[in-house]
């Protein structure tokens, strides 16, 4: 599943295709996917200028010139081919489910083979608010998302700190891979309950969720040069982990009493697998 630092990096991609331009011709293939997509899709952005691209969680929204705004979420398996006009035409499979065409001869095609991504109009206006993105907590790379404020909000939390900094009301974005490994370079029990941390670990919890995000972003954008081919079914960019689905091996650096802990430990919290050092991590 594409995760925060694989969508930014999509949309990054796709920025420097759409923003600013006009399209001039848009298809919808498919009436379903997670959504019923609706019909005027292709006369919203028809001859219309997009004037914003941005991604909030794991949505990407193009603002349109008409006060619309598209909303894409890639679900499980969704990608956007981008056909520049020197190559082969686009042709369709059963797996496209929607065609934009820029002033500049780019062919921008939303595919989704599992049909789990989510396309939409919405008025910009409603954007914020809407189902997709009125609930969602903040964004983790923004600077509002601070020690304080996550102290705060979890204030009256006693569930483990691993699920609330995955907890999408709370903070969006921070995937499985991505919450074991900040908590291990933070040296934070995953287990412990969220209300029990201390702002100064909360501080160090922070900076590195968002440095881990940080370097799956460049690494995507180093691996991701072909735009042509954006997003994918990979979900991680590949990355070195430290502890995650590394159970029974060394941490690094391991320095612990390895014959008595037997190394990285799993464990199951929230029917997702947990990764950590009982001996670094309290
Ligand atoms: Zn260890």
């Amino acid at each position: 599943m594409p995760e925060l630092p694989e969508v930014e990096t999509v949309m990054n991609g796709l920025r420097q295709f759409l923003l600013g331009k006009k399209i001039v011709r848009a298809k919808l293939f498919t009436p379903k996917i997670r959504n019923i997509v609706p019909k005027k899709i292709s006369k919203t952005v028809e001859n219309h200028r997009v004037l914003g691209v941005y991604r909030r969680a794991k949505y990407m929204v193009f603002d349109m010139d008409d006060g619309h705004s598209i909303i894409v979420h890639l679900g499980m398996t969704g990608v956007f081919r981008t056909i520049l006009p020197n190559q082969k035409k686009f042709e369709k499979d059963i797996h496209d489910h929607f065609l934009m065409q820029t002033e500049d001869g780019v062919e921008i095609v939303f595919r989704d083979p599992r049909r789990f991504g989510v396309l939409d109009v919405l008025k910009t206006e409603e954007v914020s608010r809407s189902k997709y993105l009125g609930h969602l907590g903040i964004e983790p790379l923004s600077r509002e998302f601070t020690a304080k404020k996550l102290h705060a909000d979890l204030a009256r939390r006693s569930l483990p700190i691993k699920q609330a900094i995955m907890d999408q009301k709370i903070v969006v974005g921070v995937g499985n891979i991505y919450a074991s490994e900040a908590l291990f370079k933070s040296r934070i029990d995953p287990r412990r309950a969220a209300n029990t941390l201390d702002e100064s670990e909360l501080t160090t919890l922070v900076k590195n969720i968002k440095s881990v995000l940080r370097e799956a972003i460049k690494n995507g954008g180093s691996t991701l040069r072909d735009y042509r081919n954006i997003g994918g079914e990979r979900g991680y960019f590949q990355m070195h982990f430290e502890v995650y689905d590394r159970e029974g091996k060394p941490c690094p650096d391991c320095t612990c009493d390895w014959e008595k802990i037997g190394g990285i430990k799993r464990i199951v919290q929230g029917s997702r697998s947990t990764f950590y050092c009982e001996t670094k991590q309290r």
